[in-house]
C-alpha cells in the first residue's frame, strides 16, 4: 500500500489518451532517470473517433504546459482561431434568428450588472454585441491577435478548430520523442487482477503483460477497463439530451482564399443542429440529431441542403458522411480502485459547446496535479476526482440544455419535447426560477474552477430572448450610468479592432510563414 506510483498505462491513443499522456508526462518528468514511467497502448486494430475539432480556450495552457509551440500546432494540425459560437435558428428558426456565445467576459461584467442595463436602454442590439466586442470580431470574419503577439496570448480570448487526426499524430510525435512516454502497438486483450481487486496488469495479443500501478482507460465508447473489466454502471442522460447520432464530412472550400470563420457556427435543424467548423484547408461539416425525432434520410437531406447553400450542389453531391450512434450519458462514477476514465471512455453527452475534449484537459490535469504518492491515497483521490466530475457532468448537462428550453419553435416534435419540464432537470429549472428576477452570477457557479461561468449562461439565456425583471431596490442594479460606460466604450473598442486586427485566414497564412513569438 505504500509503495509509490510510478507506473502508469493508458489504454487507448485518441486525443483522450494523448492528452492525458503529455499533461502528466510533462509534469512528472517521464523522460528522466526516476521520473513516472508512462506507457501508452493502442489497438492496431480499433480506430480512433476521428471527429471532434472543436476545443476549448483551456487548450492553449494544455499544450504549452506541454512544451509544444504554438506555431507547430497552426502547421502541423491545420488549426485555426475558434472565438466562440454561433447559434442559428434556435429560437424561431428563421433566416434573421441568431446569437452569439464568444469566449470573452464582458467588459465590467464583475462592476455592474450590464444584462440589466442591456435590458432597458440597448435590447435592439443583440445582448453579445452590445457588452462585448468579440462576437464581432466574428461576424468580420477578424483573428483574436496579431502577429506580433506572443504565441498563446490573445487581444481576445480565443481557442482552436483543428483536424483531430492530425492532433493525434502530432501529440504523438510530442509525447514519445519530447516527453518520454512509451508506445506500444498492440491490442488489449484481457485484465489481470491483484488480489484487492485492483488491476495488476493488462493482457495484449502480441506483447507480454503489462504492468502498472494506475491504469487510465482512454478506450473510448467501450470504455474497455471501467466498464468492460469492472463494470461500472452508464448513467443515460438521453431523456435530457436527445441528440444520439451525427452524420460527420469534410466539405472543401470552393475558393482556396475563401473566408475562415473564426467560430462554430451551429445551425439548428427540425430534429437536431449542424455543426460547420472552418479549418485553413476545409470545412468540418456535420448533423447531429435525434434518432427518436427523425430518419436519417431526413438528417442526411437537411445536412445536403446545409452543404448546398453554403457552396453549391456538386460539393454537396460529393460528400459522404459518415453516421456516428453515441448514447448521451456518462459512467455512474469515473475513478474505482485503480483505473480511471477519461474522454469518452467517462462519458459523451453531444457535440454542442464542444466540451469534450476540455473535459478530457480537466481529468488529466486533475489526475496529473493529484496524483496520488502510494496506492493508500489512491481512494482519496479517487473520491475527491468522482465528486469533482458528478458536479462538471450536471453543469455541463444543464448548460447544453439551456440552449434548447428558450427556444419559440414548435415546428417539430423536437423542439416542443424538448421544452417540457420533465425534460428539464430540477436544479435548471429552479435556476431559471431566479433568474426570473436576478440575473445569473458567480452566486450560481460557486466552484473555482467552473465549466461554464455565469457569463457564458447570459450570453445564451438573453440571446435566446430570455427576460429579467430586476427588483430596483437593489443598488447594483441601478448603476445604469457606469453600465453605459462599458456599452459605450465596447463599441468604441468594435471600431478600433476592425481596423487593427488582421482576417483570421491572413494571420493564419502568416503564422505559417514566420511563426510566432515565443512568450
Ligand atoms: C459527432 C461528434 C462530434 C464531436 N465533436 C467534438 C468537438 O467539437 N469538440 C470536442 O471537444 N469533442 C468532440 N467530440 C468528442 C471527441 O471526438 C472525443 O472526446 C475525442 O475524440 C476523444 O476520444 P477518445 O480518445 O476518448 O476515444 P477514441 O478516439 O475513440 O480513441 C479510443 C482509443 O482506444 C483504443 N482502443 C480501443 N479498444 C482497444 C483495445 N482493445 N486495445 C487497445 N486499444 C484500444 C483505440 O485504438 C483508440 O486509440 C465529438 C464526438 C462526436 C461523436
Amino acid at each position: 500500500m505504500h509503495a509509490p506510483i510510478k507506473n502508469i498505462v493508458i489504454v487507448g491513443g485518441g486525443s483522450a489518451g494523448w492528452l492525458t499522456a503529455g499533461v502528466i508526462a510533462a509534469e512528472h518528468n517521464a523522460f528522466e532517470e526516476g521520473g513516472i514511467r508512462v506507457t501508452l497502448i493502442e489497438s492496431p486494430d480499433v480506430k480512433t473517433m476521428g471527429v471532434g475539432e472543436g476545443t476549448w480556450p483551456t487548450m492553449r495552457n494544455t499544450l504549452s504546459k506541454m512544451g509544444i509551440r504554438e506555431a507547430d500546432l497552426f502547421k502541423e494540425c491545420e488549426a485555426a482561431f475558434k472565438q466562440g459560437a454561433k447559434f442559428s435558428k434556435w429560437v424561431t428558426g428563421k433566416d434573421d434568428d441568431y446569437y452569439y456565445h464568444p469566449l470573452v467576459i464582458p467588459d465590467g461584467y464583475t462592476k455592474t450588472d450590464l444584462a440589466s442595463y442591456w435590458q432597458q436602454h440597448n435590447s435592439d442590439i443583440p445582448f453579445a454585441q452590445a457588452v462585448n466586442f468579440q462576437a464581432e470580431l466574428c461576424e468580420q470574419g477578424l483573428a483574436p491577435k496579431q502577429i506580433s503577439t506572443p504565441e498563446y496570448g490573445a487581444v481576445a480570448n480565443y481557442a482552436y478548430h483543428l483536424n483531430t487526426t492530425k492532433l493525434g499524430d502530432f501529440l504523438q510525435k510530442h509525447c514519445t520523442t519530447q516527453l518520454g512516454v512509451k508506445h506500444i502497438i498492440d491490442h488489449v486483450t484481457g485484465v489481470n487482477s491483484a488480489e484487492n481487486g485492483d488491476i495488476a496488469s493488462i493482457q495484449t495479443a502480441n506483447n507480454a503483460n503489462i504492468d502498472g500501478d494506475l491504469f487510465i482507460d482512454c478506450s473510448g465508447f467501450k470504455a474497455l477497463l471501467l466498464s468492460g473489466h469492472y463494470g461500472v454502471p452508464f448513467i443515460d442522460k438521453k431523456h435530457i439530451l436527445f441528440n444520439d447520432t451525427a452524420l460527420a464530412c469534410h466539405v472543401p472550400y470552393l475558393q482556396k482564399d475563401d473566408p475562415i470563420a473564426s467560430h462554430t457556427i451551429s445551425t439548428a435543424q427540425s430534429a437536431g443542429w449542424i455543426w460547420d467548423i472552418g479549418l485553413p484547408s476545409r470545412r468540418g461539416v456535420g448533423a447531429v440529431y435525434s434518432s427518436a425525432h427523425t430518419t436519417q434520410q431526413k438528417a442526411e437531406d437537411e445536412l445536403y441542403h446545409y452543404i448546398k447553400d453554403t457552396t453549391n450542389k456538386q460539393t454537396a453531391d460529393n460528400s459522404q458522411p459518415r453516421k456516428i450512434h453515441f448514447n448521451p450519458g456518462h459512467r455512474e462514477n469515473f475513478w474505482h480502485k485503480n483505473c480511471v476514465a477519461v474522454g469518452m471512455a467517462a462519458g459523451f453527452i453531444e457535440p454542442l459547446e464542444a466540451s469534450a475534449l476540455m473535459l478530457v484537459e480537466m481529468s488529466a490535469a486533475l489526475i496529473s496535479e493529484d496524483l496520488p504518492a502510494t496506492k493508500a491515497a489512491m481512494p482519496i483521490v479517487a473520491a475527491r476526482f468522482n465528486q469533482r466530475f458528478h458536479y462538471r457532468w450536471q453543469r455541463i448537462i444543464e448548460f447544453l440544455k439551456l440552449h434548447y428550453i428558450l427556444t419559440q419553435r414548435t415546428d417539430s416534435e423536437y423542439w416542443v419535447d424538448n421544452c417540457k419540464p420533465e425534460t428539464i432537470p430540477e436544479s435548471l429549472q429552479n435556476l431559471m426560477t431566479l433568474w426570473e428576477h436576478q440575473a445569473p452570477s458567480r452566486h450560481d457557479f460557486p466552484q473555482v474552477e467552473e465549466i461554464f461561468g455565469s457569463a457564458s449562461w447570459q450570453y445564451v439565456l438573453y440571446g435566446m430572448g430570455f427576460k429579467t425583471q430586476q427588483r430596483s431596490t437593489q443598488q447594483r442594479f441601478n448603476n445604469s450610468h457606469l453600465a453605459k460606460k462599458y456599452v459605450e466604450k465596447n463599441q468604441k473598442f468594435i471600431q478600433q479592432l476592425k481596423q487593427a486586427m488582421p482576417t483570421n485566414r491572413e494571420l493564419i497564412e502568416k503564422i505559417g510563414l514566420h511563426g510566432l513569438q515565443k512568450i
